[in-house]
């Protein structure tokens, strides 16, 4: 686990580094994928810096479903809550590699019809 891989996402939550901020809430922020896997990439981060999913416990209950809730809300605001993935990369090995619990939401743009796991890379 990198400490410099870890505080990026911190780093964009204290505005220190620019994204493209598409929502914010107490409780999470969501941003555009720097390098997008699919036409609409987007990553709903944790304000809490929880390093992988498996670090969560029943205290992050409430903030793992906030996630989830918010992941579908930005889809339908993207037109793309009909067909989207969910993926949550969960140690190196699996393709992690910023260690700080993220969601990728990935999805085709809007008015295209549904993908398949060959569309997007992610
Ligand atoms: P992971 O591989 O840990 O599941 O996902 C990390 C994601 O963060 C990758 O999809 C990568 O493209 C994205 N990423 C890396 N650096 C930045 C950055 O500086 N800004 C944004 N918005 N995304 C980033």
């Amino acid at each position: 686990m990198s400490d410099v891989t870890e505080s990026i996402f911190s780093r964009i939550i204290q505005r220190e580094l620019p994204a493209d901020i598409l929502y914010e809430d107490d409780v999470c922020i969501v941003i555009n994928d720097i390098a997008p896997q699919a036409p609409v990439h987007m990553l709903v981060v944790p304000k809490k810096p929880i390093p992988r999913l498996v670090d969560a416990d029943t205290d992050d209950q409430i903030l793992l479903g906030h996630l989830m809730l918010v992941a579908g809300d930005m889809a339908r605001k993207f037109g793309v809550d009909e067909a989207f993935r969910l993926v949550v990369n969960n140690g190196a090995d699996a393709g992690q590699t910023f260690f700080h619990l993220h969601l990728h939401v990935l999805a085709k743009a809007k008015d295209t019809a549904g993908f398949s796991e060959s569309d997007i890379t992610n």
